[in-house]
């Protein structure tokens, strides 16, 4: 069983925000190619705002706490992400126990997923960030390692780049859209790779 304290949450807080702070000009890169260019801006916005609540928020237990900062995501970040991952973030929370395994997480991150699928109407093969989030969710369901996972993050977030997208503002680039990666698959497994380090490092 895994419980974590606020002092893991407020470090992986502050993990989360740097890895955004220091990829954000890659993350506006990739969106000028095929958006609008404010995804690295977006996302730094709603991790800044955790990171600035980081005190208040993890002094809950963790389920609230990741309630806590999707809500957060959901009023800082202006884009389509801000409700996708805060909804990420919220379903987590109302559905982990606040002791878990790695099963109970597994089946929480699923439920997560899937809820992003549903509030984005958006569905695995459509250039989005559930490319990278539905993977994971199948390697955390099979029991991989936190390396492996990582791995799987960072490949389907690669595998984005020949897909056409078919939802959100990549979309209406249509066949345009074709080799670049979608940003929002290379934050997901940006923030993926940072949370399994932490965890590899605290090991
Ligand atoms: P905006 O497109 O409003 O400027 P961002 O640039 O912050 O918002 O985020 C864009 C990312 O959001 C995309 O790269 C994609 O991963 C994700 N996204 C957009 N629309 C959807 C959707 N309907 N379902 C899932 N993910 C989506
Ligand atoms: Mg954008
Ligand atoms: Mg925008």
């Amino acid at each position: 069983m895994t419980r974590l304290t606020s002092e893991d949450m407020k470090a992986l807080i502050g993990a989360m925000q740097a890895a955004i702070a220091e990829n954000a000009e890659r993350l506006t890169a990739l969106d000028q190619a095929i958006g609008d260019g404010d995804h690295g801006i977006n996302m730094k916005r709603g991790f800044d705002a955790i990171a600035a609540d980081a005190d208040a928020i993890c002094d809950k237990p963790t389920p609230q706490a990741l309630s806590a900062a999707g809500m957060k995501l959901v009023m800082s970040v202006g884009g389509a992400s801000g409700p996708l991952f805060g909804t990420l973030f919220m379903t987590l929370g109302k559905s982990l126990p606040e002791d878990f395994e790695c099963g109970a997480f597994a089946d929480a991150f699923a439920k997560a997923v899937d809820a992003v699928a549903a509030r984005g109407k958006s569905s695995a093969g459509q250039k989005t960030m559930l490319d990278v989030l539905y993977p994971v969710s199948d390697a955390l369901a099979a029991g991989k390692s936190v390396g492996e996972v990582a791995a799987v993050a960072a490949e389907a977030a690669e595998a984005t780049v020949p897909m056409e997208a078919k939802r959100g503002r990549a979309s209406f680039l249509g066949e345009r859209s074709i080799g670049h990666m979608d940003p929002g698959s290379c934050s997901c497994s940006l923030l993926v790779n940072t949370i399994a380090a932490w965890i590899s490092a605290k090991e």
